[in-house]
């Protein structure tokens, strides 16, 4: 039984191994093309200033940004590579400047002492915020929480049902209405019952229409206002759900649900796909928001703590840790 308090948790049921070889596909794309675009970007094996400007824009190339990029150029200016830049350094220099970038936003799901701790989950529509609400129920639910989820993306039948079957195999209660009942009803309902139950998780689910913005707004903002009519600190924690196969668009999707709905974490899903890893490091640098997890695959286990160790390595194509050890 968990009491809940914040404590990082590891990965550490499973093979060290075999999680980063997952890890390591799914970001063969970021690490593949960085690795061909390295290994030309440095076959004069000579640093002059040609040699580091292709390497910066092999970085940029990546999705790693313009600042991070700009940082590691300015860091392997400054190292001394007399013998002249092999990729292998480049790979270490990269991997330690991701990870400093990554490291201070790697923190696991806070849950305060409110109870239910309220989370809004919200994202735009296909980036796995039905999926991802179903896992975190389940790693909440497997701590000794007790868990309720509300469905209030009543937009589509389809998506109350899929929440439904989400809700019956992690063994959770859903709140649920009839398709196109009002969102902000189901929530505050919901926030309602799982009070009244003495749950200690209430996780809402939310549609992600973003092709009609402002109509999104009102609704999440329908939504954030009943919550408060419960309990003023409602919602405790509004998570983000991104897609890591987008690309650039992520950092639209930030700005645009930061103004929205008042992000505090973000979940990074499909990094088991053909990722763009790169992303989630310019994301980190530009927001600084905290990436409270990632998902890698579709199965209720498929959501892991975010170890910004493992990512760094894994988009720089270094060695894991314990590789780099033995
Ligand atoms: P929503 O529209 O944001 O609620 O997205 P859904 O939760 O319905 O997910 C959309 C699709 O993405 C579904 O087919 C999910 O199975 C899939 N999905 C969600 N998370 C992941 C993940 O981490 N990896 C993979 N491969 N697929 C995922
Ligand atoms: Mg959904």
């Amino acid at each position: 039984m968990s009491d809940g308090k914040k404590e990082k948790p590891k990965a550490s049921a499973e093979p060290r191994r075999s999680w980063f070889d997952q890890l390591r596909n799914g970001l063969a794309r970021t690490s593949n093309a960085l690795s061909d675009n390295l290994a030309s970007a440095l076959t004069k094996r000579k640093l002059d200033e040609d040699t580091l400007d292709r390497l910066e824009e092999v970085l940029i190339k990546a999705d790693l940004g313009v600042a991070m990029a700009g940082r590691i150029r300015a860091t392997i200016a400054r190292g001394r590579y007399d013998r002249g830049l092999d990729e292998g350094t480049v790979r270490e220099v990269l991997a330690t400047e991701i990870a400093s970038v990554l490291e201070p936003v790697a923190e696991a799901f806070p849950l305060s002492g409110a109870r239910p701790h309220v989370f809004l989950v919200v994202g735009v529509n296909g980036t796995g915020k039905t999926t991802t609400t179903a896992k975190m129920a389940h790693q909440f639910k497997r701590q000794g929480l007790r868990v309720m989820l509300a469905a209030a993306d009543t937009f589509r039948a389809a998506a109350i049902d899929q929440l439904k079957v989400w809700g019956g195999r992690v063994g959770v209660e859903v709140v649920a209405k009839e398709v196109g009942s009002d969102p902000a009803g189901v929530a505050y309902e919901a926030f309602e019952r799982a009070r009244a139950e003495a749950a200690d998780v209430l996780l809402i689910d939310t549609a992600g229409r973003l092709q009609n913005k402002s109509e999104l707004m009102a609704e999440l903002a329908k939504i954030v206002r009943v919550l408060k009519k419960l309990d003023a600190t409602a919602p405790h924690g509004v998570i983000l759900v991104l897609d890591a196969t987008t690309g650039q668009n992520a950092l639209n999707q930030v700005e645009i649900f930061k103004e929205i709905a008042g992000v505090t974490g973000i979940v990074v899903t499909k990094l088991d796909g053909t990722a763009r890893g790169g992303i989630l490091v310019a994301i980190a640098e530009r927001f600084k928001l905290p990436i409270n997890a990632i998902g890698i695959g579709e199965g209720l286990d498929d959501l892991k703590p975010f170890d910004a160790q493992d990512f760094a390595r894994a988009i720089a194509g270094a060695k894991s840790e314990n590789e780099a050890a033995a």
